[in-house]
């Protein structure tokens, strides 16, 4: 267990939701030095990362949902069992942290389903939402919405509503969409509007080198009208010493871009906002 937490409290309504992506530093889409036969030849980092955020989730006293990678479960169970004592939910992130649209709807069912055992076999007894890696349930790859389904997951955060990895076209907040095998409830992370552009400013790159009085302020205006703010974050966002690899510009930037400093600027943000798990927020409640 984790001795420094004493865990977040109980579920109760929150405005707004952050979830957290258990994954190492090398679980980046398209690399070829990082594919996954390498992967347990890599230094591991994310059981201190992931213990770092779980501290400052206890310190603001928000619940998160996790979604962890199947992979990641198998080889520490410790630190899953860890994230549930600290009273936070647990979702998928799928088992190899591919991108959905390269692969066919046969191998997408295949991993879903490996994570999912690789979740229960370290006691979480029922997973219903899950999250893709890279945003990348696309229009490349909608049919995959209907095999969550089918695998009995009703909450699905995968689509971003932003140009590159999504569609700006895409509902901002939280929606129904179905597929013929029922509906799932659908969870974007937060983009507002900045520049004349959609800008991803709940996750990544656009979270990291936000101020925390500019991203409180945008979490309001979101709030006002009416709409939940989804955050996402990495634990090797918070890492003090991260490793690095050398990649393609717009990985790097993705990756690396405004890391310094951001354990502060999260841990402020996360103190003055009213955060929970996706489970905590009533909006996405009424409509699964
Ligand atoms: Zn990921």
């Amino acid at each position: 267990m984790n001795p420094r937490s004493t865990g977040a409290p109980g579920p109760r309504p929150r405005s707004n939701a952050i979830t957290v992506d258990v994954e190492e530093w090398f679980h980046i889409c398209g690399v070829g030095p990082l594919s996954h036969e390498r992967w347990d030849s890599l230094p591991s980092r994310v059981v201190l990362t992931t213990r770092a955020l779980l501290e400052e989730l206890d310190r603001a006293g928000a619940r998160a949902t996790f979604f962890v990678l199947g992979w990641i479960a198998e080889r520490h169970p410790r630190l899953v069992e860890e994230i549930r004592a600290s009273g936070h939910d647990i979702g998928s992130h799928g088992h190899l942290h591919a991108r959905v649209y390269e692969l066919d709807e046969e191998t997408f069912v295949a991993d879903v389903r490996r994570s999912v055992a690789a979740l229960r076999g370290v006691g979480v007894e029922s997973i219903d939402g899950f999250r893709a890696p890279e945003w990348s349930i696309n229009a490349r790859s909608l049919w995959a919405l209907e095999c969550l389904v089918r695998e009995g997951i009703t909450l699905d955060a995968s689509m971003a509503p932003v140009r590159l990895v999504g569609s700006t076209g895409w509902p901002r907040g939280p929606h129904v969409r179905d597929t013929p095998s029922g509906p799932i409830l659908e969870v974007p992370p937060l983009v507002v509007d900045r520049f004349g552009n959609a800008m991803p400013i709940g996750w990544g790159w656009g979270l990291r080198m936000t101020s925390p009085r500019r991203m409180l302020r945008a979490i309001e205006s979101v709030n006002a009208a009416g709409q939940p703010a989804v955050l996402t974050v990495h634990p090797w966002e918070i890492d003090p010493q991260p490793p690095r690899v050398s990649l393609p510009p717009r990985l790097r930037f993705a990756h690396y871009f405004c890391l310094g400093g951001f354990r502060d600027r999260l841990a402020a943000v996360l103190s003055a906002g009213d955060f929970g798990a996706l489970s905590d927020v009533p909006a996405l409640q009424a409509s699964r």
